[in-house]
């Protein structure tokens, strides 16, 4: 893509380099939590991490932030792989926190012997209670002032599985006056009687993301730890258990985390979608998780230059779901082969062509690749099926499509005039006679004829079928986690539209999955991960143009 100006965390980045920091090095983390899939969010963070890392001569480490068992399973972390793989990025490394679990517990154990940790017997409400208020300074409690020696053996014994969940909890010793409440005597360590999807039972106290997560940044030396704006008041905590573990001093820089307007962004909000029914599972084509958009014929390009154009910011912001859209056409309109396909069929009959005659025509497969990207043939008949919508029984002036008396191109073959059309009882128009111009063969035109339109059409007897899906936005309000009760009364109700028999050209039923198509005139489509041979299915990707259906 263009040139741009460096954000502001490549400044950091070159600057650090400049100053040769870490001999030059350059290394990065992408730590999801295996706790759902992962959405466009996440691709935004993957491709800050792995491309600073690519600019710079760097490595990025995916490492799985797996510390709290209750809610990880390996069902997540296959999927994580696959998207970021997908993506088009390699990790240098495959790393889990719990890997890190026997050192993180020698860590708190030296900060204990520093007299900076303690065990503490209050309930989850009375720490809350002490903590005190943001005007208010907390109040010390009976704990605080436990010897070190009482707290290596209260911290072992937590370890060997002597209490129950809730009965302990490692707090470090800093700041109950501190302005920045996570300084006052954050919690380190929590008893949690639970499976862990790697290290199985072996552990009954987990360490919590602020004494998690810096550390493992630590031991695996990462330069540059790159997390959301949430973060920026965990800093301080981030360095400060650094400085007095004297480890490896990874830094952390916070960026804002993309918001997207008409989707939820968090893996609680999709995961609940999910376990509710309201879409048919992670990948549904209508959510904004990466499998979602993957299914619904989203291409890995599209999503890179999408993270590159929305770029890095340091504040808050929504960005308009119609930038990735029109990062997905950009994309399809170069790579896309045109196919001809009928949403809403109407008969069309050439009454001045030989009846059970065949012709083989030729299209090319994209007109925006020097030369057509190649091509593929198409059977026209007497009998087509054109869009119900190209017809009109009284056309307006400068309607450039078919009405008694009007001229269109049919396209990559040829000329036709309407003289006359059929309906039924109830007025409906079923069929639509035209006679056609031999000489205007597309590509051998001699008429001599001007028309200003072309429309697309299938040879009725060649026809194939397919089922046609086509996706509306899945919220009816641009922010739905904002609006008043639960986010889920602002799901579309028309987000999803089945058309069970729509007609495509016959060479459709060679489309390959992963592959993007253009249905002319109809928008880009892709086939769905369940379709057969037998039932070919299509998801609509994104329409030819910006606007939505409803
Ligand atoms: P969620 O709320 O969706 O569960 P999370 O931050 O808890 O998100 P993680 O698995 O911890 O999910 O995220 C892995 C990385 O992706 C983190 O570094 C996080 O900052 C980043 N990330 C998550 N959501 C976004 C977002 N919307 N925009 C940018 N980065 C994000
Ligand atoms: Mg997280
Ligand atoms: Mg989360």
């Amino acid at each position: 893509s263009e040139e741009r100006s460096l954000n502001f965390i490549e400044e950091i980045v070159e600057e650090d380099i400049a100053e040769g920091k870490h001999g030059g090095r350059v290394l990065t983390r992408f730590p999801p939590e295996p706790n759902g899939y992962l959405h466009i969010g996440h691709a935004k963070s993957i491709c800050l991490n792995f491309g600073l890392a690519k600019k710079y001569n760097g490595k990025t480490n995916l490492r799985f932030d797996d510390t709290n068992p209750t809610k990880e399973e390996t069902e997540y972390v296959d999927s994580i792989k696959e998207d970021v793989k997908w993506l088009g990025f390699d990790w240098a490394e495959e790393l889990y926190a719990s890997d890190y679990f026997d050192k993180l517990y020698d860590l708190a154990v030296t900060l204990i012997k520093k007299g900076l940790a303690y065990v503490d017997d209050s309930t989850a409400e009375e720490i809350a209670a002490q903590k005190g208020t943001p005007t208010e300074p907390g109040t010390p409690n009976q704990y605080r002032s436990r010897s070190v020696e009482e707290n290596l053996q209260l911290f072992a014994d937590m370890k060997a599985g002597k209490y129950q969940d809730g009965d302990k909890v490692l707090r470090a010793k800093i700041d109950l006056a501190s302005p920045n409440m996570l300084l006052r005597d954050p919690l380190m360590y929590r008893i949690k009687h639970a499976h862990h999807h790697r290290t199985g039972d072996a552990w009954c106290i987990y360490p919590m993301y602020d004494f998690a997560h810096g550390q493992s940044d630590a031991i695996e030396e990462i330069t540059h730890s790159i997390c959301t704006l949430e973060f920026v008041s965990h800093r301080p905590l981030y360095d400060l258990f650094i400085e007095e573990l004297e480890i490896f001093p990874s830094k952390q820089y916070e960026f804002a985390r993309l918001n997207m307007t008409y989707t939820v962004m968090s893996k609680r909000k999709l995961m609940q979608l999910v376990a509710e029914n309201h879409v048919e599972g992670w990948d549904d084509p209508r959510m904004s998780t990466i499998s979602g958009l993957r299914r619904r014929g989203y291409t890995a390009a599209s999503i890179r230059e999408f993270c590159d154009r929305i770029g890095v910011a340091k504040r808050e912001n929504m960005i308009d779901f119609s930038l990735l859209e029109f990062c997905i056409r950009e994309d399809l309109n170069k790579t896309a082969w045109r196919r001809m396909a009928v949403l809403d069929p109407i008969k069309l009959i050439i009454t001045n062509y030989p009846e059970g005659q065949t012709e083989t025509l030729h299209g090319e497969n994209n007109p925006e690749v020097e030369g057509g990207d190649g091509g593929r043939d198409i059977p026209f008949s007497n009998e087509l099926w054109i869009e119900r919508e190209d017809f009109m029984e009284e056309p307006p002036k400068k309607f450039f499509r078919l009405g008694v008396g009007l001229m269109v191109r049919l396209k990559n073959a040829y000329i036709v005039k309407c003289e006359d059309f059929k309906k039924d009882a109830d007025g409906n128009v079923t069929e639509i006679y035209c006679t056609y111009i031999p000489e205007s063969k597309s590509g051998h035109d001699t008429s001599g004829i001007n028309v200003k339109g072309t429309i697309h059409w299938v040879s009725v007897p060649h026809a194939k079928t397919a089922e046609v899906r086509l996706y509306d936005r899945l919220f009816k309000v641009e922010d739905p986690s904002s609006e008043e009760g639960d986010f889920k009364e602002y799901l579309n109700p028309e987000s999803l539209h089945i058309l069970p028999n729509v007609y495509i050209e016959p060479d459709l039923a060679n489309a390959e999955q992963g592959k993007g198509y253009q249905f002319i005139r109809k928008g880009y489509f892709t086939l769905d991960k369940l379709s057969t041979a037998d039932k070919l299915v299509f998801n609509r990707t994104v329409t030819l143009k910006d606007g939505w259906a409803v």
